[in-house]
């Protein structure tokens, strides 16, 4: 019997996922609660199963944090509740299984009138060793955010900002975080720097986001980047740097241009969508097609699709119209509905793409499932060859830094030739972009960037063997 797939499944079957997106400000004449609110909606594509903000008016901590979207979470009234002058907050994408209420952010540790409250975006490959040190102290999650958590609280000195430069060298793995205690507001990254991290200013006060896309919403200006390993905290005597975890070695997640970002973010002063439209140049010079139509993926194969239209001079037009609402509902389709499949996703325009030679744009294939489907969809709508256009280099390789992938014998480029996939998918032709083309497309150093799904070649060591989520990586 043929198996039919959730609207969850159709969600997330074939893209690579972040794993949370965090920000945190401390504004003591602000609204902090509702600041933050915007925020994460301005970050919500980085994280869709739970949303948390906790608050603190410098004697109590208050938090609000459940599982569903960030409109669904809060509202005017509980919102309201939420006074302060600090406030963290944090958008996350789980694991399979671990969308639990107890794995929901921020983490909040509680002892002896102390409190501390801690948002993650990343993934700590130690953590199963780590918890080892940890076994006297009571832990209520799965997650290794948790973990992390209480190692901090655990670590060497009186003050937080002492436990966090004691703790932090022991963290191996992606980790861009923000913190809070009754009175500050700290944050901190990583010595690879995989994950982004940015910081803002509002109204003379700091922000700290995943993404500056959020800067933006809230109408934040840009400062720049927490940089690889840097510990800062602000409080009212302003702005700090605490201290250095381990020499700059920036590593960071190449995949982040390519299709974890927002367009409109700027990631290492560069935006998102001028990588995404370079790296759509280049494959058009590598990888020219005589065809009728340049389409997109949407929304993330679109800034791409742009620049191969403009490069190869073939009109740019729409022949997928994605439902961006698919997310906000788990309730199973009737049988005939899900036969659709990938319809409940995108929908083809069947007008413009019957009898044409259309170039199909993505930024990347991962199980290729939902490729697949999309051309068996825009065959039955008339189209005369399907050119397809990856503005990424084939995933071959798992990532434990931060984003969740498949084993790796599931993804599809890890088993199959770029011949075998294109005709697994049924595609006229599949060409994929050079991993040169796409670090020239994103303007860094070669040197500066873990590439580590393309090629393998992980800038920390991990163990291939060991499954990925021993530990279940909360976000
Ligand atoms: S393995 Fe890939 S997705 Fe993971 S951090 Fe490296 S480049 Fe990014």
């Amino acid at each position: 019997m043929k198996k039919l797939l959730s609207v969850r499944q159709l969600k997330y079957r074939e893209s690579l996922h972040d794993h949370c997106g965090v920000f945190g400000i401390y504004a003591p004449s602000c609204d902090v609660a509702k600041i933050t609110y915007f925020a994460l909606h301005s970050l919500q594509h980085r994280g869709q199963e739970s949303a948390g903000i906790a608050v603190s008016d410098g004697k109590k901590l208050r938090s609000i944090r459940n599982l569903g979207l960030v409109t669904s979470v809060f509202n005017e009234n509980n919102l309201n509740k939420l006074k302060g002058f600090i406030a963290i907050g944090h958008n996350r994408y789980s694991t399979t299984g671990g969308n639990t209420q107890a794995n929901v952010q921020p983490v909040i540790l509680s002892s002896n009138h102390k409190v501390f409250s801690l948002a993650h975006n990343g993934n700590i490959i130690n953590s199963s060793e780590l918890s080892q040190k940890l076994k006297n102290v009571k832990r209520s999650s799965t997650s290794d955010t948790e973990v992390l958590a209480k190692i901090i609280s655990v670590a060497s000195g009186e003050k937080w900002s002492d436990k966090i430069i004691n703790a932090a060298p022991q963290l191996i793995g992606a980790y861009s975080i923000v913190a809070c205690s009754k009175k500050r507001l700290y944050a901190f990254r990583d010595p690879w720097g995989f994950r982004p991290l940015s910081i803002g200013k509002l109204n003379g006060y700091y922000a700290i986001s995943s993404e500056t896309c959020a800067f933006d919403t809230i109408g934040a200006t840009y400062i720049r980047d927490v940089n690889p390993g840097e510990i800062v905290q602000i409080d009212n005597s302003g702005f700090k740097v605490l201290g250095q975890i381990a020499p700059h070695n920036l590593k960071f997640c190449l995949f982040e241009y390519v299709y974890l970002a927002r367009p409109d973010s700027m990631l290492n002063n560069v935006l998102v969508h001028s990588v995404r439209y370079k790296s759509g140049e280049i494959l058009a010079s590598e990888a020219p097609v005589k065809a009728d139509l340049v389409s997109a993926i949407p929304d993330s194969g679109t800034s791409s699709a742009l620049g191969f239209a403009s490069k190869s001079g073939i009109p740019f037009g729409e022949a997928l119209i994605k439902n961006r609402y698919i997310g906000r509902t788990f309730i199973q389709p009737e049988q005939h509905i899900r036969e659709q499949g990938v319809k409940l996703k995108f929908n083809p325009m069947r007008q413009i793409v019957k009898n044409k030679r259309v170039v199909i744009v993505d930024d990347s294939i991962v199980r290729g499932t939902t490729m697949k489907k999309i051309v068996e969809v825009l065959r039955q709508c008339g189209v005369k060859e399907i050119h397809l256009r990856i503005c990424s280099p084939p995933i071959r390789w798992p990532c434990f830094f931060g984003v969740d992938t498949p084993e790796r014998k599931q993804l599809i480029a890890a088993t199959k030739t770029i011949g075998e996939i294109r005709k697994y998918i049924a595609a006229d032709s599949l060409k994929y972009l050079s991993l040169d083309g796409l670090i020239k497309s994103s303007a860094q150093e070669a040197s500066n960037l873990c590439t580590a799904c393309f090629t393998g070649k992980y800038p920390v060591k991990v163990n291939l063997k060991l499954k990925k989520n021993v530990l279940e990586s909360n976000c």
